[in-house]
């Protein structure tokens, strides 16, 4: 069963995250971590893309490497922020002619946030208007992002809610969270969520701890919450870090399966050994 099957019938599904590197040295790293998740056998890998286009050429590159080198079925994320019609349809066009199925559609972020977005009529402001444009003129299985703790935009989660719902009326068949510790708010959301119509499959975003300096961007960043008995294991060693992040995500991932949340996705960074570990646990379990 591919990967829309299984989410529609409710099994359980791992997917996983990469980023087209910036320096070629990191090529090598991202091959090593190829390597090593396409044992696992994942449902999924998507790779991401820099707004405004700027690894337009090696996200499309990974993207059909992956499926025609690996066999493994590929998502390409595409941001419409600092993209005219035009160029969003030609990037569509390529990844329609390498037979690529899934998109991820996101707006992305304004490049300096301070100046905010410029408004142009032949430029979309929210992801909405994006997958609607997606599924007027392509046959892709169109996904989206969504916040169980609130994007940092938003003025409540409500509204994310509603934006989600509008998302999934436009054609998103999936979406997956962005990252969080705390199932409970996912669980809450989820049910706000089904509540106000939302009835796609919504993909929990996991992310096992690396580095310690990673808790100050996600929060500025992402504004995910950690929980203080987290933060307080890892100043007790941090020298720690990366085991008590496998053993927090792979307890996480197990309670969100009981809770029956069939999707897995998790955010690699372009390294495999946590997710390697974990998942490899898991899969005694769901295969
Ligand atoms: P939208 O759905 O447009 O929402 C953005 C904000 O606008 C929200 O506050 C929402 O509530 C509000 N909003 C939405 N629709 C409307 C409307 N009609 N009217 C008024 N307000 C509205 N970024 C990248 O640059 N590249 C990537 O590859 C990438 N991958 C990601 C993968 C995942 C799983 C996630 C969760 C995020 C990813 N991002 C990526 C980050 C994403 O681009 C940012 O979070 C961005 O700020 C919002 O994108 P969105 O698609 O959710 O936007």
């Amino acid at each position: 069963m591919n990967f829309i099957e299984k989410l529609s019938n409710n099994l359980t599904t791992i997917s996983f995250e990469l980023f087209p590197p910036k320096k070629p040295e990191g090529w090598a790293t991202l091959y090593g971590t190829l390597s090593d998740i396409s044992k696992l056998s994942p449902d999924l890998v998507s790779v991401t893309y820099g707004a405004g286009g700027s690894t337009r050429e090696k996200t499309i590159d990974l993207v059909t490497r992956l499926k025609d080198e690996l066999e493994i079925e590929p998502m390409a994320h595409l941001t419409c922020v600092d993209h005219s019609r035009d160029e969003l349809e030609v990037i569509l066009n390529r990844l329609r002619d390498a037979n690529i199925n899934y998109v991820l559609a996101l707006r992305g972020d304004p490049q300096n946030p301070s100046q905010g977005f410029e408004k142009n009529v032949d430029r979309f402001e929210h992801t909405s208007e994006l997958i609607r444009f997606i599924n007027w003129r392509y046959n892709f299985i169109t996904g989206c992002a969504t916040y169980p703790e609130k994007h940092i935009e938003s003025r409540c989660i409500e509204d994310d809610i509603k934006y989600l719902r509008l998302k999934q009326d436009m054609g998103a068949r999936f979406a997956i969270t962005q990252l969080f510790f705390i199932n409970e708010n996912f669980y809450r959301f989820r049910e706000l969520a089904v509540k106000e119509g939302v009835c796609i499959p919504i993909i929990a975003g996991i992310m096992p701890l690396l580095d310690i300096n990673q808790i100050q961007k996600f929060r500025t960043l992402c504004g995910c919450i950690i929980p203080d008995n987290l933060i307080e294991k890892i100043q007790k060693s941090p020298q720690n870090i990366v085991e008590i992040g496998i053993d927090y995500a792979y307890n996480q991932c197990l309670d969100l399966i009981k809770n029956g949340v069939s999707g897995l996705h998790f955010f690699t960074l372009n390294r495999a050994t946590s997710v390697v570990s974990i998942v490899n646990e898991l899969n005694k379990i769901i295969k």
